[in-house]
Order: C-alpha cells, then sequence, then structure tokens
C-alpha cells in the first residue's frame, strides 16, 4: 500500500489509505448527506433516468474493471444513484460507488447522453482513487511528524474533514476537491466510461460547452479554476477519437446493435446532430473491451 497505477491512464499515484476505510468513510458521508438532503421520491421521469443511465455506465465500468483484472479494485462497491433537489449544478460519486445528482445539473444533461457524461465523470474520480490519493498527500503532510495510524486516532476530526475535502463534500462543495490534473484524467476515463457503456462520447463536448456558458452562481465541482473551460473542452476533443473506439452504439448489451433503453428513460441516448452515423455490424460485440473494428464514422469533426 503505498504506489498503485490508475486504470486506462497507467499513471502512478501515491495510496496510503485501505480502499476498504475509504469506501467505508464514503457511505458514511453519503448516509448522512442523504439525511440532510433526502433524494428525490417517489422517483421522477428525470431521477428515474440518472438511475437508468448509472446503472448502465456502472455496469460497463465494473464488466472492464473484472474482464481487466481489476475486479479487487471495485471489491465492496455497492452501487446507488441518487437524485437530489438542489439549485446546486452539482453531482459526485464516493468511492463505493454512492452517486449523487442534483437537479440544478439536469437542465444541462438534457438528455440520457448528458447524464452520461456526467455518470462517467463522476465514476471515474471512484475508479481512480482520486480521493484516496488526494486524501494520502495531505495526510503525508499533517502526520509527517507522529505517523499516519497515530494521527488518525488522535485526529477524527480532523482526519474527516480532510476526507470531506479530499471528496468534494460539504458546505464547500468541492470547490477545490480535485486537481486540474485530476479532472483531466476524469474527463478522459469519464469519455472511454460512457462510451463503454453504450453513449456516444461525443456528446461530452456539447455537454461542457453549455457547462462553460451556465457558469453562473454556484461553483460546483464541474466548474472549479481548474482546468479552465476551453482547456478542458481541448483537452476532450483531442482525446475524443481514442474514447470513440471504445463505442458501440447500445454498448454493453448481450444482442448486439438493438439498443434497448431502460424503462423511465427520456430521450434516447443520442440527440446530437450527427447526420449519418454508420455504425457498421459487429456480429457479437459481447466483448467489446477494446476496440474490436468497429468503426463509427463522423461527417467533419
Ligand atoms: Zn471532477
Amino acid at each position: 500500500m503505498s504506489c498503485q497505477k490508475v486504470p486506462i491512464t497507467g499513471r502512478k499515484q501515491l495510496k496510503l489509505l485501505p480502499s476498504s476505510y475509504i469506501n467505508s468513510m464514503g457511505n458514511e458521508s453519503y448516509a448522512s448527506f442523504l439525511k440532510e438532503n433526502p433524494a428525490v421520491a417517489p422517483p421522477t421521469i428525470q431521477s428515474a433516468a440518472v438511475t437508468a443511465v448509472g446503472e448502465r455506465v456502472s455496469a460497463a465500468v465494473t464488466k472492464y474493471m473484472n474482464d481487466n483484472g481489476m475486479a479487487k479494485r471495485i471489491e465492496g462497491y455497492k452501487w446507488e444513484f441518487n437524485t437530489v433537489d438542489s439549485k446546486d449544478v452539482n453531482a459526485w460519486c464516493m468511492p463505493g460507488g454512492k452517486v449523487v445528482v442534483y437537479t440544478g445539473l439536469l437542465p444541462i444533461t438534457k438528455d440520457d447522453a448528458g447524464l452520461a457524461v456526467v455518470m462517467g465523470h463522476e465514476i471515474a474520480h471512484a475508479i481512480a482513487e482520486h480521493g484516496n490519493e488526494r486524501m494520502s498527500q495531505q495526510l503525508a503532510i499533517e502526520a509527517a511528524g507522529i505517523g499516519l495510524e497515530l494521527y488518525m486516532q488522535q485526529k477524527p476530526e480532523q482526519t474527516r474533514n480532510i476526507f470531506l475535502s479530499a471528496f468534494g463534500v460539504g458546505s464547500q462543495l468541492g470547490i477545490l476537491a480535485y486537481s486540474r490534473q485530476h479532472e483531466l484524467e476524469a474527463d478522459k476515463l469519464g469519455l472511454i466510461f460512457m462510451a463503454m457503456a453504450g453513449y456516444d462520447p461525443q456528446r461530452s463536448l456539447s455537454f461542457w460547452k453549455e457547462m462553460a456558458a451556465s457558469g453562473s452562481g454556484s461553483v460546483p465541482e464541474f466548474l472549479s479554476t481548474h482546468p479552465s473551460d476551453e482547456h478542458r473542452i481541448a483537452e476532450i476533443t483531442k482525446f475524443l477519437p481514442e474514447a470513440q473506439k471504445y463505442y458501440v452504439a447500445g454498448g454493453q448489451q448481450t444482442t448486439p446493435q438493438k439498443t434497448v433503453q431502460p424503462s423511465g428513460t427520456t430521450i434516447p441516448g443520442n440527440t446530437t446532430k450527427t447526420a449519418t452515423k454508420t455504425t457498421t455490424t459487429t456480429p457479437s460485440n459481447t466483448n467489446n473491451k477494446k476496440s474490436t473494428g468497429t468503426v463509427i464514422i463522423k461527417p467533419g469533426k
């Protein structure tokens, strides 16, 4: 327990805390958050869409991790998706797979593919263990004198605060939760995750442009000053061809091609105005973790 590699990007990261510890802290803060901010109930069309898209993206991520020898990393994950009534434009995913989307975000996500951009990004933070890394870095500094274990024992309050700020929960919603590096990495992983779940990653461009345009009021995790909107969109554009390799419309479904939209969803994934999308038929795309020759041809850029 000291160094490990981030899935997909292969970046080395510091990891001082056991995942079990981080996950249980995640579950704890998730539960107390929901106590103060009850989830939308009974489900609305919108909250049902959040759950449906979340389940689809998390299923694809789980399959990817299992197929690539990383099942241990998501051990103990129990995915849950909740929508919370709030004007804030925000969403987060706790380690352990607890996801909350704020209704304030929904006018910007608009459709399932828009939601998948958010899901992919937030789930990516958890899968890449950005919170653990950030907390490890912080603790390495704070506990330098006395040692990690002793520090956490003696200063539970401080430890908890470090956790909350590392994961972007609490009163100052994640304003500085993640670094620029973490944000861009979550963008990349997120694009691949949404693509694997059968949502066109191209949709991320219109989503982030709209996020940039709407930048007002509260400062959500998304709109943190780093990376800047233009830089983020430029990086996403650069990475899109890679993410497209993972995209098969309706991917992760056992039956090829026939896209079955989960019940409760509103608009089918793809509302972007891509004129002629040629999805070459792959006879069996049951195992589409790497590009298996399915090429999506897009007119222009
Ligand atoms: Zn983020």
